[in-house]
C-alpha cells in the first residue's frame, strides 16, 4: 500500500552551520552517564558546531542534577526543563520548539538509538534529504511480544496514517530547518510526531542500524503507554475508527432486519417459532451495543476537538538552563519562517 513520493531534484549542500541533537529524558538517571559518555566522544568526530538540547520530561529521580551538572561542564549542552511529566511527544515538541540548528536530530537517552547512525544521517542530509529517518533493521534483546506488536503497530499506522509512514521506524531521525518549521506550525494537541512527519512530505529517506538493547535502566514505555500512543495516532490522523463503528452499526442492525424478516417469514408458513423472548433480548442487545460503540468513538472525537478548541500550551517550560543570549533573535527569526510556511501548507490529504 506504499503510495508514490513526489519526484524531488536533491540540491547537494554541506554540513548544516549547527547540529542540533534533542534528547528527551525522563527518569534516566542510570543511563545519562553512558549518554553524556558516548555523546561527547561522537561530537568530537563531528565536523560541525553541535548542540545538545536535553529536555528533562518531568523526571522524579536525579536525572535533572545529572543533567544540570553536565550543562555546567559542557557549553554545547543545554536543558530544557518540564514542569511535569508531559509525555514523550509533547517532550520532543518542546526540545524540537528549542532547537536553533539547521539540521536537527531527535532521539532517545537510553542509547538504543546509537548516536554514531547520526553521521549517516548527515551523509543523506549533504546529498539533499530532508528527512533522514533511522531504521531498525534489528532489535537488539528485545522480547518477541514487543518486537511482535511493534510489528503489528507499524502496519496498522501505515493504513490508518498515511501510506508514506515508514514501517520499524521510531522518532530517532534527522530533520532539516525547513521541514522542521513545517512541522513547528502544527500545533495539535494530540501529537504523533511520525506520522506528522509522513504528513509534511520532504525528501525522505532511511539509514538502516541495528536497535541496541536499553544501556541502563527500565522502559519508560510499558504497554500502556504504547496503546495510547497507538489509539492517538489512529484517531487523530484518520477518521476510519469513525467510519468503522458506522460500518459496525449497519451490519449488526442489518442482522436485526434479518432476523425480524425470519420472524415473520416462519409465521406466514407456520413453522415452529421460538417463544420470541430470547429473540428480542439478543437484537436488543446488539442495537445497544452498536449505538454504544458509535457513540464511544464519536464522543472521542468531539472529547478532542474540545481539547484542541482549548489551545492550551502542549507544555510548560520551568527553567530554561543555558540559554544562549543570542537564541533569542534566532527564535523570532525561525518563528517568522514557521508562520510563513504555515501559509503555504499544502493541501491536506
Ligand atoms: N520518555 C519521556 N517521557 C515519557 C516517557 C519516555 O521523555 O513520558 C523518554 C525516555 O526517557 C526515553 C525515550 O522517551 O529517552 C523513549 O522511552 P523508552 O526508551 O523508555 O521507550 P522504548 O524504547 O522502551 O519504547
Ligand atoms: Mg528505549
Amino acid at each position: 500500500m506504499a503510495s508514490k513520493q513526489p519526484y524531488f531534484q536533491l540540491t547537494p549542500r554541506g554540513f548544516p552551520q549547527t547540529l542540533s541533537i534533542v534528547v528527551t529524558t525522563y527518569n534516566e538517571q542510570e543511563a545519562l552517564p553512558f549518554l553524556r559518555q558516548r555523546l561527547t566522544a561522537f561530537l568530537a568526530t563531528l565536523p560541525c558546531r553541535a548542540e545538545i538540547l536535553m529536555v528533562n520530561d518531568g523526571s522524579s529521580d536525579l536525572s535533572l542534577k545529572h543533567l544540570i551538572e553536565w550543562s555546567n561542564a559542557d557549553p554545547r549542552v543545554r536543558v530544557l526543563n518540564l514542569a511535569r511529566n508531559f509525555g514523550h511527544q509533547a517532550a520532543a515538541t518542546a526540545g524540537l520548539d528549542h532547537a536553533t540548528g539547521e539540521a536537527v536530530v531527535l532521539m532517545d537517552a537510553d542509547l538504543q538509538d546509537p548516536p554514531e547512525v547520526i553521521a549517516q544521517m548527515l551523509d543523506e542530509y549533504r546529498k539533499g534529504y530532508d528527512v533522514v529517518y533511522g531504521r531498525r533493521t534489528k532489535r537488539a534483546g528485545e522480547t518477541a511480544f514487543k518486537k511482535a506488536t511493534a510489528w503489528v503497530f507499524y502496519r496498522l499506522m501505515r493504513i490508518l496514517i498515511h501510506p508514506d509512514l515508514p514501517s520499524d521506524v521510531g522518532d530517532f531521525r534527522l530533520v532539516s530547518r525547513a521541514c522542521l518549521n513545517a512541522l513547528l506550525s502544527m500545533r495539535e494537541t494530540h501529537r504523533f510526531l511520525r506520522g506528522m512527519v509522513a504528513w509534511v512530505g520532504f525528501p525522505q529517506t532511511a539509514v538502516d542500524y541495528t536497535r541496541d538493547i536499553r544501556v541502563a535502566g527500565e522502559t519508560k514505555y510499558p504497554i500502556s503507554k504504547m496503546v495510547a500512543l497507538a489509539w492517538t495516532a489512529a484517531v487523530s490522523f484518520s477518521p476510519t475508527p469513525l467510519r468503522l463503528s458506522f460500518g459496525l452499526g449497519i451490519l449488526i442492525a442489518a442482522i436485526g432486519m434479518l432476523q425480524a424478516v425470519n420472524a415473520v417469514i416462519r409465521s406466514i408458513l407456520g413453522l415452529h417459532l421460538v417463544e420470541g423472548w430470547s429473540s428480542i433480548i439478543v437484537v436488543n442487545c446488539l442495537v445497544g451495543g452498536s449505538v454504544l460503540i458509535s457513540i464511544g468513538v464519536l464522543g472521542e472525537y468531539v472529547g478532542r476537538i474540545f481539547e484542541s478548541i482549548k489551545e492550551r500550551p502542549l507544555y510548560i517550560v520551568a527553567s530554561n538552563i543555558n540559554r544562549p543570549a543570542e537564541s533569542v533573535s534566532t527564535q523570532l527569526a525561525a518563528l517568522g519562517d514557521v508562520l510563513a510556511v504555515s501559509k503555504e501548507v499544502p493541501v491536506e490529504k
